[in-house]
């Protein structure tokens, strides 16, 4: 920034007596008042023809510079070697590394050429007799009390030549202090760039990334201007060194604005400033691909003064926003602040407003530092006051969100109430169908007993014997009816007693069971036993299942019309298993029921006699209860239920397996 804000300023502290600079030893010397200059418009002169021209003396006050021109200048100083004697040695320094062609003649009163070197960002880096991003050469001055030096200079940049002499000794003074310095100032850029970086990465807020474009816009604009760039970055590269530092000046132009406009949300606080911006952008954006391609000299004066523009207007929009209180905005004030402080202390100084301090040619870079330190310190003012909000924010999801979980819990707690109370319900529905689906037979039995039991007392058949038959069978019935109900209670419990048991036995209680309905039916049955083989199951649920295949066959045959329904029971031994089957000769199960059959409420029976619950409750004892199979198929002319149970290892099993 300090370039272009002074490049109509040159910084020389000069020792003058009348118009020869007297160089004494161990002194550097700065030119003021000793150096005089020629125009050459067209450049052709050779330097002795130069030499014979009369020269200007250069009587402004500090700066040698004539902005830009398409002419060559000559300046000539007349020295005057005190230390010729010595063996002190003399350099020139010149502190512009934009200059593209400077020819250094060095000559003795006679005419006679001492030294001629040629330096400029023209000339090969590696060329130069110094190694710095300034031009530096060595006056060969030993044994010569007067000499004259003759600079030609040609540029594209403007045409200033802040130069200065020192003695070795100074010279190593001041490129030292110059390094510290040079290595102070991108050091802090280097810390603050890595700063945001890392917020960056931490935060992905993008207007680290921003700020970071304009952090590095800036630091390529400042080394290509005090020639950093060349020396350590991109050397000799031509489209660098020749359009680097018109282009750097736009794209930090361009990013200061991109960063701002975000950082301030000017759309949102200021809609007026926010255009005024973008249109600043827009010709930023512009003069970057300009500068790009037109030569230096063509675009400097544009890039200028978009330069000293932008400081300005981003000062004023930091003003602008920062009325509305918002707090970021302070530091982002005090940051362009610092820069245009620091640039008017420079600029008062240079035109003697206010006297010289130390660091003062200096206070510009110190100036910007401040200012990149002040931006981040704005971005991470920015980051907390935005994580502040999100707490607050977050706080009161919190808060909310506990308030809807706990009215969504309550409701949902209300629910399960419900919903147990109506599983209950259901589950009570469903077991006192089944209950009474159990009873229907046995009632309808006790019915038949009763009726049988009263026709035979009416005739004078009923003895005692009769009587007593009767109520043996009817207190049978009643005892079973009073299972039930406890088979249904412990059939919605989990745990359900059982014990081993013989199958055989159990079909037989079952067959018996229903014996008065297949009596009434006129069905034959026939129990075939083959093993005496125990299952562990609960008697009760067993005798239900075989119940409730007996009673399906039997509904079956009736449905039927069948006059010699025929019911077979078959228990057998199968390995590791005991094997059951209930056969009728009902004519089977139409192939297109066989999946749906064991379905909880699938009945092909009217409502009156069919509920579809007993076969899935079979299904349901078997399988899950006992861990055995229940299947079906159909075979000669009728259906065949099949009951695999796991069979208690026989004595002579267990022996075996247990190796005895
Ligand atoms: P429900 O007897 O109340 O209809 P089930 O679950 O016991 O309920 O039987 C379901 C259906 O399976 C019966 O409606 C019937 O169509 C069929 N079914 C069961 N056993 C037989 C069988 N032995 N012969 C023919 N169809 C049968």
């Amino acid at each position: 920034m300090k370039k272009l804000i002074f490049l109509f300023i040159i910084f020389v502290v000069s020792s003058l007596n009348g118009s020869i600079l007297q160089l004494h030893n161990n002194t550097s010397i700065s030119i003021e008042d000793t150096i005089s200059y020629f125009e050459d418009k067209q450049g052709l002169l050779t330097y002795q023809q130069a030499d014979s021209k009369l020269f200007i003396p250069y009587i402004q006050e500090q700066s040698v510079n004539f902005g830009f021109t398409d002419s060559v200048y000559w300046f000539k100083i007349d020295l005057c070697n005190y230390s010729s004697t010595l063996d002190t040695h003399w350099w020139m320094k010149i502190d512009y590394p934009l200059l593209e062609r400077i020819d250094m003649y060095l000559i003795e009163p006679n005419g006679k050429l001492i030294k001629h070197s040629r330096m400029g960002t023209s000339q090969p880096f590696n060329s130069r007799e110094i190694r710095s991003h300034n031009f530096i050469a060595e006056l060969p001055l030993k044994n010569i009390a007067n000499a004259t030096l003759l600079i030609r200079v040609k540029t594209q940049s403007s045409m200033q030549l802040p130069i200065s002499i020192f003695s070795s000794e100074n010279l190593i003074e001041e490129i030292e202090q110059s390094n510290f310095f040079v290595g102070l100032y991108y050091g802090i850029f280097f810390i603050v760039l890595l700063y945001n970086i890392v917020l960056f990465i931490y935060t992905f807020d993008h207007n680290y990334l921003r700020y970071i474009l304009f952090i590095v816009s800036f630091i390529l604009w400042q080394i290509s201007f005090d020639g950093i760039g060349i020396k350590y970055i991109w050397g000799d590269t031509r489209w660098l060194i020749e359009h680097g530092s018109s282009a750097f000046i736009a794209l930090s132009a361009f990013s200061a604005l991109y960063f701002s406009r975000h950082f301030l949300n000017t759309s949102f606080y200021s809609p007026k400033i926010d255009k005024i911006i973008i249109a600043i952008m827009f010709i930023s954006f512009g003069l970057v691909i300009f500068s790009s391609v037109l030569p230096y000299g063509k675009m400097i004066p544009f890039n200028t003064s978009l330069a000293l523009t932008i400081p300005i207007i981003l000062l004023i929009s930091g003003l602008a926003v920062m009325r509305h209180k918002y707090r970021a905005a302070r530091f982002y004030v005090a940051g362009w602040s610092s820069l245009l402080i620091a640039t008017l202390i420079f600029a008062f100084n240079k035109f003697d407003l206010i006297p010289s301090f130390y660091g003062v040619n200096h206070v510009q870079q110190i100036g910007s530092a401040i200012e990149m330190i002040f931006l981040s310190l704005a971005l991470a003012d920015r980051v907390y006051l935005l994580q502040r909000e999100y707490i607050e924010k977050l706080n009161l999801l919190n808060d909310t969100l506990s308030e809807k979980v706990n009215i969504a819990l309550n409701e949902a707690r209300k629910k399960d109430r419900l919903f147990v109370q109506q599983s209950r319900l259901a589950a009570m529905g469903e077991m006192i169908e089944q209950i009474a689906h159990q009873w229907r037979q046995p009632l309808n039995t006790l019915a038949l007993i009763n009726q049988d039991m009263y026709v035979k007392y009416k005739l004078g058949k009923c003895d005692g014997e009769c009587f007593d038959q009767s109520h043996n069978r009817i207190d049978e019935h009643l005892q079973y009816l009073s299972k039930t109900i406890d088979d249904f209670r412990n059939f919605y419990k989990t745990d359900k007693s059982k014990s081993l048991e013989d199958v055989g036995n159990l079909a037989a209680d079952a067959l018996r069971l229903s014996d008065v309905f297949l009596k009434y039916a006129k069905i034959r049955t026939h129990l075939d036993v083959s093993t005496t083989r125990k299952v562990n199951i609960a008697k009760n649920e067993m005798i239900q299942v075989l119940m409730n295949l007996i009673k399906n066959a039997h509904d079956a045959i009736i449905e039927q019309g069948m006059k010699d329904g025929n019911i077979v029971i078959n228990v057998e031994d199968i390995g590791s298993d005991v094997k059951v089957t209930v056969d009728d000769n009902a004519g089977g199960i139409a192939p297109s029921l066989m999946d749906n059959i064991f379905n909880i409420y699938f009945t092909t029976k009217d409502p009156d006699h069919g509920t579809g619950i007993g076969l899935h409750m079979s299904k349901y004892i078997i399988e899950e209860s006992f861990g055995g199979k229940i299947s079906v198929e159909n075979f000669a002319n009728g259906a065949r239920f099949i009951i695999v149970l796991p069979a208690e290892k026989s004595n002579e099993m267990k022996n075996i397996s247990e190796g005895v």
